[in-house]
Protein backbone atom coordinates (compact mmCIF):
# COMPACT_ATOMS: atom_id res chain seq x y z
CA UNK A 1 0.00 0.00 0.00
CA UNK A 2 2.94 2.57 -1.40
CA UNK A 3 4.29 2.31 1.77
CA UNK A 4 1.53 2.86 4.19
CA UNK A 5 0.16 0.59 7.43
CA UNK A 6 -3.44 0.84 7.15
CA UNK A 7 -4.78 2.14 10.67
CA UNK A 8 -7.99 0.70 11.77
CA UNK A 9 -8.39 3.49 14.50
CA UNK A 10 -8.98 5.80 11.55
CA UNK A 11 -11.46 3.28 9.46
CA UNK A 12 -8.65 3.19 6.90
CA UNK A 13 -10.23 1.13 3.75
CA UNK A 14 -7.92 2.41 0.76
CA UNK A 15 -10.05 2.04 -2.52
CA UNK A 16 -8.06 0.62 -5.10
CA UNK A 17 -10.59 -0.34 -7.83
CA UNK A 18 -10.68 2.13 -10.87
CA UNK A 19 -13.63 1.65 -11.89
CA UNK A 20 -15.42 2.45 -8.70
CA UNK A 21 -13.25 5.57 -8.63
CA UNK A 22 -14.28 6.57 -12.00
CA UNK A 23 -17.83 6.19 -10.94
CA UNK A 24 -16.98 8.14 -8.52
CA UNK A 25 -15.80 10.88 -9.86
CA UNK A 26 -18.03 10.95 -12.88
CA UNK A 27 -21.10 11.58 -9.98
CA UNK A 28 -19.36 14.41 -8.59
CA UNK A 29 -18.38 16.32 -11.65
CA UNK A 30 -16.21 18.30 -10.85
CA UNK A 31 -15.72 22.24 -12.67
CA UNK A 32 -12.62 23.29 -12.48
CA UNK A 33 -13.81 26.25 -10.30
CA UNK A 34 -15.35 24.23 -7.66
CA UNK A 35 -14.73 24.47 -4.33
CA UNK A 36 -14.29 20.82 -3.47
CA UNK A 37 -13.03 19.23 0.25
CA UNK A 38 -12.31 15.95 0.57
CA UNK A 39 -12.68 14.62 4.01
CA UNK A 40 -10.00 11.55 4.42
CA UNK A 41 -7.80 11.73 0.90
CA UNK A 42 -5.49 8.56 2.37
CA UNK A 43 -3.60 7.77 0.17
CA UNK A 44 -5.52 10.06 -2.73
CA UNK A 45 -7.06 7.34 -4.62
CA UNK A 46 -10.30 9.76 -5.27
CA UNK A 47 -7.45 12.89 -4.73
CA UNK A 48 -5.89 12.76 -7.66
CA UNK A 49 -8.93 12.39 -10.38
CA UNK A 50 -10.15 15.12 -8.50
CA UNK A 51 -7.00 17.39 -8.94
CA UNK A 52 -6.76 16.52 -12.54
CA UNK A 53 -10.20 18.36 -13.17
CA UNK A 54 -9.86 20.87 -10.42
CA UNK A 55 -8.09 23.75 -9.84
CA UNK A 56 -7.54 23.96 -6.16
CA UNK A 57 -8.46 21.08 -3.85
CA UNK A 58 -9.52 21.50 0.11
CA UNK A 59 -8.42 18.15 2.08
CA UNK A 60 -9.10 17.58 5.74
CA UNK A 61 -7.27 14.72 7.15
CA UNK A 62 -6.76 12.82 10.58
CA UNK A 63 -3.32 11.30 10.02
CA UNK A 64 0.03 12.65 10.37
CA UNK A 65 1.96 10.17 7.96
CA UNK A 66 -0.70 10.55 6.01
CA UNK A 67 -0.62 14.69 5.69
CA UNK A 68 2.92 14.57 5.23
CA UNK A 69 3.03 12.72 2.45
CA UNK A 70 0.24 15.21 0.97
CA UNK A 71 2.52 17.67 1.99
CA UNK A 72 5.17 16.23 -0.53
CA UNK A 73 2.94 15.65 -3.48
CA UNK A 74 1.07 18.48 -3.78
CA UNK A 75 2.21 22.23 -3.70
CA UNK A 76 -0.02 24.38 -1.74
CA UNK A 77 -1.26 26.50 -4.82
CA UNK A 78 -3.45 23.28 -5.54
CA UNK A 79 -4.06 21.90 -2.40
CA UNK A 80 -4.62 23.06 0.85
CA UNK A 81 -4.49 20.61 3.28
CA UNK A 82 -6.90 20.78 7.13
CA UNK A 83 -5.01 19.00 9.44
CA UNK A 84 -7.08 17.60 12.05
CA UNK A 85 -10.17 16.00 12.98
CA UNK A 86 -13.70 16.43 10.52
CA UNK A 87 -15.74 16.24 13.53
CA UNK A 88 -14.53 18.93 14.90
CA UNK A 89 -13.76 21.11 11.92
CA UNK A 90 -15.29 24.20 11.03
CA UNK A 91 -16.41 23.58 7.08
CA UNK A 92 -18.30 26.96 7.24
CA UNK A 93 -14.34 28.44 7.50
CA UNK A 94 -13.42 27.28 3.68
CA UNK A 95 -16.49 29.74 2.45
CA UNK A 96 -19.75 29.08 0.59
CA UNK A 97 -21.06 26.41 -2.37
CA UNK A 98 -18.97 23.86 -0.80
CA UNK A 99 -19.03 20.23 -2.47
CA UNK A 100 -18.01 17.88 -0.33
CA UNK A 101 -16.91 14.26 -0.95
CA UNK A 102 -15.03 11.21 0.51
CA UNK A 103 -14.29 7.84 1.22
CA UNK A 104 -15.22 8.22 4.87
CA UNK A 105 -14.25 6.23 8.19
CA UNK A 106 -16.84 4.13 8.50
CA UNK A 107 -16.05 3.79 12.42
CA UNK A 108 -17.58 7.56 12.89
CA UNK A 109 -19.62 8.20 9.80
CA UNK A 110 -23.19 9.10 11.71
CA UNK A 111 -22.02 11.78 13.87
CA UNK A 112 -19.70 12.66 11.11
CA UNK A 113 -22.85 12.98 9.04
CA UNK A 114 -24.92 14.87 12.12
CA UNK A 115 -21.46 17.60 11.92
CA UNK A 116 -21.87 18.05 8.32
CA UNK A 117 -25.73 18.45 8.33
CA UNK A 118 -25.19 21.18 10.65
CA UNK A 119 -23.18 23.37 7.19
CA UNK A 120 -26.40 22.42 4.99
CA UNK A 121 -25.99 26.50 4.59
CA UNK A 122 -23.16 26.52 2.54
CA UNK A 123 -22.93 23.04 0.83
CA UNK A 124 -23.65 22.68 -3.09
CA UNK A 125 -23.42 18.90 -2.81
CA UNK A 126 -21.89 15.72 -1.01
CA UNK A 127 -20.85 12.78 -1.98
CA UNK A 128 -19.88 10.04 0.32
CA UNK A 129 -18.82 6.46 0.48
CA UNK A 130 -20.13 4.51 3.16
CA UNK A 131 -21.53 1.41 5.08
CA UNK A 132 -24.15 0.15 2.97
CA UNK A 133 -26.04 -0.31 6.32
CA UNK A 134 -25.87 3.18 7.30
CA UNK A 135 -27.04 4.35 3.48
CA UNK A 136 -29.86 2.20 3.99
CA UNK A 137 -30.92 4.14 7.47
CA UNK A 138 -30.07 7.40 5.57
CA UNK A 139 -32.84 6.87 2.77
CA UNK A 140 -35.14 4.46 4.56
CA UNK A 141 -38.75 5.34 4.31
CA UNK A 142 -41.83 5.52 7.32
CA UNK A 143 -42.25 1.79 8.23
CA UNK A 144 -38.91 0.29 7.59
CA UNK A 145 -36.76 -0.97 10.40
CA UNK A 146 -34.19 1.07 9.38
CA UNK A 147 -35.77 4.23 9.48
CA UNK A 148 -35.11 6.61 12.21
CA UNK A 149 -33.28 9.12 13.71
CA UNK A 150 -30.62 9.74 11.19
CA UNK A 151 -33.51 9.30 8.08
CA UNK A 152 -35.33 11.84 9.68
CA UNK A 153 -32.55 14.66 10.53
CA UNK A 154 -30.98 13.97 7.10
CA UNK A 155 -34.44 13.64 4.66
CA UNK A 156 -35.48 16.96 6.38
CA UNK A 157 -32.06 18.88 5.02
CA UNK A 158 -31.56 17.32 2.08
CA UNK A 159 -32.78 14.91 -1.29
CA UNK A 160 -31.13 11.46 -0.99
CA UNK A 161 -29.83 9.75 -3.90
CA UNK A 162 -28.50 6.23 -4.28
CA UNK A 163 -25.97 5.99 -6.08
CA UNK A 164 -23.03 3.12 -6.82
CA UNK A 165 -23.20 0.02 -5.02
CA UNK A 166 -19.05 -0.97 -3.66
CA UNK A 167 -18.27 -4.52 -2.51
CA UNK A 168 -15.29 -4.81 -0.09
CA UNK A 169 -12.63 -6.06 -2.81
CA UNK A 170 -12.82 -2.66 -4.02
CA UNK A 171 -10.57 -1.93 -0.98
CA UNK A 172 -7.24 -2.69 0.41
CA UNK A 173 -7.61 -3.74 3.35
CA UNK A 174 -11.01 -4.79 2.36
CA UNK A 175 -13.50 -3.63 5.15
CA UNK A 176 -16.10 -6.55 6.66
CA UNK A 177 -19.11 -4.65 5.05
CA UNK A 178 -20.47 -3.83 1.66
CA UNK A 179 -20.42 -0.36 0.86
CA UNK A 180 -22.52 2.32 -1.05
CA UNK A 181 -21.72 5.98 -3.04
CA UNK A 182 -24.72 8.45 -2.14
CA UNK A 183 -25.55 11.87 -2.86
CA UNK A 184 -26.75 14.48 -0.71
CA UNK A 185 -28.50 17.85 -1.83
CA UNK A 186 -29.45 20.52 0.36
CA UNK A 187 -33.46 21.39 0.03
CA UNK A 188 -34.29 24.83 -0.80
CA UNK A 189 -34.58 27.61 2.29
CA UNK A 190 -38.30 27.16 1.35
CA UNK A 191 -38.66 23.54 2.08
CA UNK A 192 -37.36 23.45 5.88
CA UNK A 193 -40.13 24.71 7.60
CA UNK A 194 -39.30 23.69 11.04
CA UNK A 195 -39.83 26.69 13.29
CA UNK A 196 -36.69 25.57 15.67
CA UNK A 197 -34.32 23.68 14.43
CA UNK A 198 -33.65 22.81 18.16
CA UNK A 199 -36.79 21.98 18.96
CA UNK A 200 -37.51 19.70 15.86
CA UNK A 201 -34.11 17.89 16.75
CA UNK A 202 -34.60 17.19 20.15
CA UNK A 203 -38.28 16.11 19.57
CA UNK A 204 -37.16 13.41 16.89
CA UNK A 205 -34.41 12.03 19.67
CA UNK A 206 -36.67 11.71 22.23
CA UNK A 207 -39.24 9.94 20.37
CA UNK A 208 -36.23 7.59 18.64
CA UNK A 209 -34.37 7.35 22.44
CA UNK A 210 -36.79 4.19 22.47
CA UNK A 211 -38.28 2.91 19.23
CA UNK A 212 -40.17 -0.04 19.81
CA UNK A 213 -42.44 2.07 22.40
CA UNK A 214 -45.58 3.99 21.49
CA UNK A 215 -45.65 7.89 20.99
CA UNK A 216 -47.32 8.31 24.26
CA UNK A 217 -45.09 6.82 26.37
CA UNK A 218 -41.45 7.86 24.30
CA UNK A 219 -42.99 11.60 24.42
CA UNK A 220 -44.59 11.31 27.52
CA UNK A 221 -44.38 14.69 29.41
CA UNK A 222 -43.68 16.31 25.81
CA UNK A 223 -46.81 16.53 24.05
CA UNK A 224 -50.05 15.35 25.91
CA UNK A 225 -53.24 13.69 24.88
CA UNK A 226 -55.04 17.12 23.48
CA UNK A 227 -51.77 17.85 21.65
CA UNK A 228 -51.84 14.08 19.93
CA UNK A 229 -55.45 15.10 19.26
CA UNK A 230 -54.68 18.97 17.56
CA UNK A 231 -52.10 17.21 15.17
CA UNK A 232 -54.15 14.42 14.00
CA UNK A 233 -51.66 11.80 15.24
CA UNK A 234 -52.55 8.37 17.10
CA UNK A 235 -50.51 8.23 19.92
CA UNK A 236 -50.90 4.59 19.68
CA UNK A 237 -48.00 4.48 16.48
CA UNK A 238 -44.94 4.04 17.43
CA UNK A 239 -41.61 6.70 16.26
CA UNK A 240 -40.96 4.72 13.02
CA UNK A 241 -44.48 5.53 11.68
CA UNK A 242 -44.34 9.23 11.36
CA UNK A 243 -43.22 10.64 8.09
CA UNK A 244 -40.61 13.32 8.70
CA UNK A 245 -43.55 16.75 8.16
CA UNK A 246 -44.77 14.78 11.38
CA UNK A 247 -42.16 15.38 13.36
CA UNK A 248 -41.86 19.09 11.44
CA UNK A 249 -45.95 19.38 12.92
CA UNK A 250 -45.01 18.10 16.37
CA UNK A 251 -42.04 20.43 16.60
CA UNK A 252 -44.05 23.35 15.56
CA UNK A 253 -46.70 22.54 17.67
CA UNK A 254 -44.57 22.97 20.63
CA UNK A 255 -42.91 26.08 19.60
N1 LIG B 1 -10.01 8.58 0.44
C1 LIG B 1 -9.12 7.46 0.64
C2 LIG B 1 -9.53 6.33 -0.27
O1 LIG B 1 -10.67 6.38 -0.77
O2 LIG B 1 -8.76 5.40 -0.48
C3 LIG B 1 -9.11 7.01 2.10
C4 LIG B 1 -10.43 6.59 2.68
S1 LIG B 1 -10.33 5.85 4.30
C5 LIG B 1 -11.84 4.93 4.30
C6 LIG B 1 -10.76 7.15 5.44
C7 LIG B 1 -9.79 8.33 5.50
O3 LIG B 1 -10.26 9.27 6.49
C8 LIG B 1 -8.36 7.99 5.92
O4 LIG B 1 -7.45 8.72 5.16
C9 LIG B 1 -8.31 8.41 7.40
O5 LIG B 1 -7.00 8.69 7.86
C10 LIG B 1 -9.19 9.61 7.39
N2 LIG B 1 -9.82 9.91 8.70
C11 LIG B 1 -10.20 9.04 9.65
N3 LIG B 1 -10.78 9.66 10.69
C12 LIG B 1 -10.77 10.98 10.38
C13 LIG B 1 -11.22 12.15 11.05
N4 LIG B 1 -11.81 12.06 12.25
N5 LIG B 1 -11.04 13.34 10.45
C14 LIG B 1 -10.45 13.43 9.24
N6 LIG B 1 -10.00 12.35 8.54
C15 LIG B 1 -10.16 11.15 9.10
Amino acid sequence: MKGHIARKRFGQNFLVDSGIIGGIISAIDPQRGDTVVEIGPGLGAITVPLMARLDHLHVVEIDRDLIARLKRQHPPARMSIHEGDALAFDFASIGRDLRLVGNLPYNISTPLLFHLAEYVGVVRDMHFMLQKEVVERMVAVPGDGDFGRLSVMLQYRFHLEWLIDVPPESFDPPPKVQSAVVRLIPKDVAELTAKDMTQFSRIVQTAFAQRRKMLRNTLKGVLDDAGFAALGISPTLRPEDLAVEDYVRIANYLA
